[in-house]
């Protein structure tokens, strides 16, 4: 991997930072009420390059919910411990074109062709962990998580209990998943590890170490760790190009070239193959449920270090 010019990331850095800290367009969250009580004023950007330094401004020590971000690492673990195969054929790696949470996608090919990255393919990725004590399996999948952000992780409880009482759709899903036999687990165990992993607290500064695990073939750059076989990343960024932003990934990777995935509680990483991840925080989303701040700011951040790995010439 090319050094990138170190004076060069902070720039960028600051000037989206500065650019976009005014802007109020968005709203956060409402569907899970605690992710409505997070201060919609928080802000921050962090990139972890090759060396493992973090380049950052704002409030990239805020632990927020992780939400559908563990999407990706729930996959990672499924891939690890069963082969891609697994994936490509218990879940699919097509874009559904439908909001995150369709049962209409699911109904459509009766819970075939769907992807890891929304929830209906998210519970069945659960639902492909190995084994059958739920504590067994939620070791792995924090563990993964932990291992991919460099430094211990914890499930934000206030969070996880406001989902877990509320989530009545994704449990529809999860049994529906079921029924179209996508996976052996008790679904209420699958959509319950599922909801867990959505709430793993993680700081901007955690998704910029995870993405950057991911950039550099899956060896965290900071802790040095071979997390997954670096095998098994292209396949993981080719479904987060594919369906990291839901219904609007099409205009991400038009805009960016690279492969992210968002969450509803305004967590959005990104991934620059062989040069960097990324990772921001900034509760207000859009319409199709990605934070807003997030996205300008690195669209800027690529445009300006020339990482779009469609325009390398
Ligand atoms: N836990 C959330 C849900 O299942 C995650 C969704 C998201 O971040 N888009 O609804």
């Amino acid at each position: 991997a090319r050094a990138l010019p170190q004076s060069n990331v902070d720039a960028a850095i600051n000037a989206a930072y500065h650019q976009y800290l005014p802007l109020t367009e968005g709203k956060n969250a409402d569907y899970i009420p605690a992710l409505a009580e997070v201060p919609s004023t928080y802000f921050g950007i962090a990139l972890v390059g090759a060396d493992g330094q973090i380049h950052s401004a704002g409030d990239v020590e805020q632990p927020f919910s992780i939400q559908s971000i563990s999407k990706v690492f729930n996959m990672a673990l499924v891939m690890k411990e069963s082969g891609q195969q697994r994936i490509i054929d218990s879940v699919g790696v097509d874009a559904t074109g439908q909001v995150f949470n369709s049962i209409e996608a699911v109904e459509q090919y009766r819970g075939k062709e769907m992807n890891p990255l929304v929830n209906p393919g998210a519970i069945a990725t659960v639902g492909n962990i190995q084994g059958t004590d739920p504590d067994q399996i939620w070791a792995k999948i924090i563990g993964i998580h932990s291992d991919f952000a460099g430094r211990q992780l914890e499930v934000n409880q206030p969070v996880y209990q406001s989902e877990a009482a509320t989530n009545q759709r994704n449990r529809a899903i999860g049994s529906l998943m079921s029924a179209y036999d996508r996976f052996a687990m008790d679904p209420a165990v699958a959509t319950e590890l599922y909801t867990r992993g959505c709430s793993i607290n993680v700081t901007a500064r955690d998704l910029a170490v995870m993405g950057a695990t991911l950039a550099f073939g899956g060896r965290n750059p900071v802790t040095g760790k071979q997390v997954i076989d670096s095998s098994l990343v292209p396949g993981i960024l080719a479904v987060m190009a594919t369906a990291g932003l839901y219904d609007d990934s099409g205009k991400w990777l038009f805009k960016t070239g690279l492969p992210a995935k968002s969450g509803v509680g305004g967590g959005l990483m990104a991934v620059a193959p062989g040069k960097f991840g990324i990772g921001t925080f900034a509760p207000p989303l859009d319409e199709a449920g990605n934070s807003v701040r997030g996205q300008r700011a690195i669209i800027d951040i690529v445009n300006a270090l020339h990482a779009n790995p469609y325009a390398q010439f």
